[in-house]
């Protein structure tokens, strides 16, 4: 196997460089731990933003993937397939809702949630045509595709990429009095990530989340919670949402729901509100495809046999309550629910993910000044007490 700097060159000489990633090459990985070429074995703290939160090549999914590749790995939705119904009920069963779509990837699935709400919109709260609104969060992130860029507050994001999508109306994270003053009779839906990931781990104000939802059903509004990287698990429930027993009009999954092995999304509602799709009005050829179901419907049996949601809230308060001790001045605050962590810095964060790096664990920064801190949920209370090991050490040089 060529080593690290060889891959490196590569990559980057053929690669579009919309990435920059810390210099390092992933070659193996196993659990919460991975290798490089020359064998030098690190944790891993990002877990792919949350998509690994069974860890890396769960002996259970890859059998599940080995299996179904021997036997069939694509019909397209032409056809039935043996593995969809299966994973419908499964998801169906964990949100206890009707109905669910299956996209690939993440910004698919919100692309697909805000369609059905326009579509929802106009055909059951009789919006006008073509004036449907839909209310997002400053700071917010649901993806890199023209839908979701458009939903952005951040105009790098945008840069360049104009036209943008109308019929978006943005307000302040947890500020009810906004959302409040920005619905009209017009409004779709209120589409809000229930921790706010990308932008620094940020927790909504307690009782925001609860109040939304039940401002939103005043007003006949869909609140869809973009569960994609706070969902199965990593907050400790099995949605973030649960923290305040609200129960979204959908939830748009994605991420673990692969089990970091095949990308697989899901809108997931009721049909009432999904009903709204008849044949030809939405599709993607990999959706729902057997090989993804399977790997998926093993990934979600893994979350449960082995508690990976009690052992997320577990040790989320225990790596959080030793975080705190960190008395450092450079250190803002640590905060988060479950293993979704964000410690908080008084400056930029990746010389310090780049430290870590040297002392055998991987995490990046988030929003500049935040070191996310996010490991596969079957982390061991002694792989915590390792990685704090590391931080600590990399606190005390500073
Ligand atoms: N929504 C949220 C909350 C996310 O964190 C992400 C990815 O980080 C996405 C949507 C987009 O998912 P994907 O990268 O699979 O398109």
């Amino acid at each position: 196997m060529e080593g690290t700097d060889h891959i490196i060159k590569q990559t980057e000489q053929f690669g579009a460089r919309n990435y920059h990633p810390l210099p390092i090459v992933l070659s193996k990985g196993e659990g919460v731990w991975v290798w490089d070429p020359e064998g030098t074995k690190y944790l891993d703290m990002l877990s792919a933003y949350s998509a690994l939160n069974q860890g890396h090549c769960h002996p259970v999914i890859i059998k599940a993937l080995k299996e179904q590749a021997e036997r069939i790995t694509l019909t397209s939705r032409a056809f039935h397939n043996d593995q969809l119904g299966i994973f419908y009920e499964k998801v169906a069963v964990l949100t206890n809702k009707n109905m669910v779509l299956p996209m690939n990837t993440g910004a698919e699935a919100v692309e697909t949630a805000v369609k059905a709400a326009r579509k929802w919109a106009y055909e059951s709260k009789g919006v006008p045509i073509n004036q449907a609104e839909i209310i997002v969060c400053e700071n917010n992130f649901h993806g890199r595709t023209m839908t979701a860029v458009s939903l952005s507050s951040n105009e790098e994001y945008k840069r360049g990429f104009g036209p943008m999508l109308t019929g978006i109306k943005i307000v302040p994270y947890g500020d009810i009095e906004a959302l409040k003053k920005a619905i009209t009779t017009n409004t779709a839906a209120f589409l809000v990530e229930p921790i706010q990931g990308e932008a620094g781990v940020i927790l909504p104000p307690h009782g925001y989340l609860a109040e939304a939802a039940n401002l939103c059903k005043q007003e006949q509004v869909l609140f869809i919670a973009d569960e994609i990287q706070s969902g199965l698990g990593r907050s400790g429930k099995v949605f973030a949402c649960d923290w305040e027993r609200v129960v979204p009009d959908m939830y748009i999954l994605g991420k673990a729901l692969g089990g970091g092995v095949m990308p697989i999304s899901a809108v997931v509602s009721n049909e009432d509100i999904l009903g709204v799709f008849a044949p030809g009005s939405h599709g993607s050829t990999f959706g729902g495809n057997p090989l993804a179901c399977a790997v998926s419907i093993a990934s979600l049996q893994v979350i449960e046999d082995e508690k990976l949601v009690e052992n997320s809230f577990t040790l989320g308060e225990y790596f959080m309550s030793k975080l705190r001790t960190l008395d450092h001045p450079i250190i803002h605050e640590v905060r988060g629910r479950g293993l979704f962590i964000g410690v908080e810095l008084t400056e930029p964060a990746r010389p310090y993910c780049e430290k870590l790096k040297e002392k055998g664990l991987l995490c990046k920064e988030t929003h500049e000044n935040v070191i996310r801190l996010a490991p596969p949920l079957l982390i061991t209370k002694e792989e915590i007490d390792w990685a704090f090991e590391r931080l600590k050490s990399i606190f005390n040089e500073s």
